[in-house]
């Protein structure tokens, strides 16, 4: 098996087992609001207290096709920003589908879920591995 390095680790678990891998959001002990990523505080509050939280259901909000080569990417990719309606947050991320079914297979509002799987390949050439969607079945 290749090395492979996991992005991350703070606020994305993949379950040792077989379990839905899962992004962890940040809420507030104070007033209740969720925030992704972590923040130093809550802007809504400023409270420092923070309790981790599992995001539920994703909604796509919207997406596009990147051509333009990143380092350790391979164009075209798919990013899509994902509302967790339930939680009040959205996330960004690479939606894992081929660019060219894009247009058929994606629908704003549709349900997505979330996967582990390689976002881009490090200098030497090893997997990064972090949290990406896909429409839900
Ligand atoms: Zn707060």
């Amino acid at each position: 098996m290749e090395e492979q390095i996991i992005y991350h680790p703070d606020f994305f678990v993949i379950p040792e087992g077989g379990g839905k891998p899962h992004i962890i959001a940040f809420q507030c002990a104070e007033c209740g609001k969720t925030w992704f990523p972590v923040l130093p505080y809550c802007p809504s509050c400023w409270s420092e207290k923070f309790n981790k939280r599992e995001l539920s259901k994703g909604i796509l909000y919207t997406y596009t096709v990147m051509y333009t080569p990143q380092q350790g990417i391979k164009p075209p990719l798919v990013f899509g920003y994902v509302d967790f309606p339930e939680e009040g947050v959205r996330v960004g991320a690479q939606l894992e589908i081929d660019a060219e079914k894009s247009k058929e297979q994606l629908k704003i509002g549709m349900e997505v879920e979330v996967i582990a799987g390689v976002i881009r390949k490090d200098p030497t050439g090893k997997d990064i591995i972090s949290y990406k969607f896909k429409p839900a079945v």
